[in-house]
């Protein structure tokens, strides 16, 4: 199964990186709708788009608002955005109420509430992070594989999500700062370098991709990938345009 990364980065795109959105074309699933969102146009194949939110900052869901032109002559029958209940009726209220946003978008939403199938019957689990307002970890089980998600929370020891990461082969985690920058990644709750590889190793997963990455900086890797390998050596940081099998 492949995943397009369409936007590596978090907070405000620079000229390497859009902001945060992944996308499973042959499931027609995305998630995160940040701008990196226009790109969804490009590898939509499916008659039905799912767009998973992993919470309404808006490096996450401002994309939204681009669905007009990623829809035009895609012959998609139904567009359904999910995520948390009062984070959709935010998005709704807030960002595409007519004062922000001209016309009405055609979106089902659907607040989790339960495990969601997947179109090739896998099965898609969330889990809560702490962030400034909260997050949902991702997680997508098929029967010899398992693909997680985790995206704006501060990795620490002993984090209450690692249980949810239990036998994960590839594992995309937010690392919005290189190590240093501690005190600004508690405050804004994001992670920096360290953590997040010694997070991996003590959960076990095969694959780490260090993605939200320092939007700062233009530099391919900004986070020091090499501190993150000699933790946990199978580490790589995303960039628009990577392709991974999950
Ligand atoms: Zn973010
Ligand atoms: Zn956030």
């Amino acid at each position: 199964m492949r995943l397009h990364v369409l936007g590596s980065t978090g907070y405000h795109p620079n000229e390497r990186r859009h902001t945060s959105c992944y996308m499973l074309p042959e499931l027609g699933l995305v998630l995160d709708a940040g701008t990196g969102f226009f790109r969804v146009r490009e590898h939509l194949v499916t008659p039905t788009l799912e767009i998973m939110l992993s919470h309404a900052h808006l490096d996450h869901v401002i994309g939204l608002t681009y669905l007009f032109d990623v829809l035009h002559k895609k012959n998609v029958e139904r567009v359904t955005v999910r995520g948390a209940p009062r984070k959709l009726e935010v998005i709704a209220e807030q960002m595409l109420s007519p004062h922000l946003f001209p016309a009405t978008l055609p979106i089902q939403w659907a607040p989790l509430i339960g495990p969601v199938t997947l179109a090739d019957g896998s099965r898609l689990t969330y889990f809560p992070l702490e962030h400034p307002g909260g997050s949902l970890g991702f997680r997508i089980d098929w029967p010899d594989r398992a693909f997680a998600f985790v995206t704006d929370t501060t990795a620490k020891p002993g984090a209450a999500y690692a249980a949810h990461l239990e036998g994960v082969d590839v594992l995309i985690h937010e690392c919005n700062f290189p190590d240093g920058w501690e005190a600004l990644a508690e405050q804004t709750g994001h992670s920096c370098t360290t953590p997040v590889a010694e997070l991996a190793k003590a959960v076990g997963v095969k694959r780490l991709i260090l993605s939200h990455v320092f939007p700062i900086s233009n530099e391919f890797d900004p986070l020091n990938l090499s501190v993150a390998r000699r933790i946990f050596p199978n580490t790589d940081i995303a960039i628009d345009g990577l392709e991974l099998d999950v």
